[in-house]
């Protein structure tokens, strides 16, 4: 579903991804970890275009993004992504934080919209805060309407980068559970975090990331119960 293809990218000099092959099958969940720098961010940005890669192949549901002729905005469409930061409009409420990118975006009618806002707080279990704007919301429940948001797209795919490493301890658990209950549904995730219960209990596979390659690739068995090399043995004995 996800397809990297000897990715690198550059900015100025410093090459921040050095080749990076990378497969999210349809409805794998696939966690990334490694060190801060290691371009984490970098590779999720450039999934989705949001970087242009300076070499190599993305490919999401069989459409290769890097190529020059695709449709970049119709193809982005079907990516979800959310972020550390939540970015949600403070002026508008949670519903029209919501309708907002499916009217402008999608076309939708203001109907439509509205009842698929509803259906998505339902599955975030905000319902109740449909009219609330976001400076009313903790942290957790502003990360859950942003998924919400994301999932109101009807995207195929959902990449997340640390949405929990701005939040309380106390509210990660609440974001966890909803992208656990999306894991359970079935969607294909592509998810860059420190939170190693979830990764251990959710991923199908871990990657770990250093220096802009792929270190290592595996089960989370093997990656984080078993790593085959130094550098993620490092990297996760600083974790714990
Ligand atoms: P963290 O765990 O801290 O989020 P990361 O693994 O996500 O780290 P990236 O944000 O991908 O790392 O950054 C990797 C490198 O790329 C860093 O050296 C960073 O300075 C550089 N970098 C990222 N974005 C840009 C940019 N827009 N312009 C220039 N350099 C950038
Ligand atoms: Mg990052």
């Amino acid at each position: 579903e996800i397809l990297v293809r000897d990715l690198h990218k550059s900015f100025g000099a410093n090459e921040v991804l050095r080749g990076i092959d990378l497969e999210v099958r349809r409805g794998e969940v696939v966690c990334v970890i490694g060190p801060s720098g290691s371009g984490k961010s970098t590779l999720l940005r450039c999934v989705n275009l949001l970087e242009e890669p300076s070499r190599g192949q993305v490919l999401v549901g069989g459409t290769e993004l890097t190529d020059p002729d695709v449709d970049i905005d119709a193809a982005r469409r079907r990516i979800g992504m959310v972020f550390q930061q939540f970015n949600l409009f403070p002026h508008l409420t949670v519903t029209e934080n919501l309708t907002l990118p499916q009217r402008r975006v999608l076309k939708r009618d203001r109907a439509s919209a509205a009842r698929i806002a509803a259906e998505n707080l339902q599955r975030v279990g905000l319902a109740e805060k449909a009219d609330a704007y976001p400076a009313a919301l903790s942290g957790g429940q502003q990360q859950r309407v942003a998924i919400a948001r994301a999932l109101a797209m009807g995207p195929e795919v959902m990449l997340f980068d640390e949405p929990t490493s701005a939040l309380d301890p106390e509210l990660v658990g609440d974001v966890l559970a909803v992208m656990r209950m999306l894991a359970d549904e079935g969607m294909t995730m592509m998810v860059v975090t420190h939170e190693m219960t979830f990764a251990r209990e959710v991923a199908d596979r871990v990657v770990f990331m250093d220096g802009g390659v792929v270190v290592e690739d595996g089960t989370p068995e093997q990656v984080i119960g078993d790593p085959g090399h130094e550098r993620t043995r490092h990297f996760l004995s600083r974790l714990l």
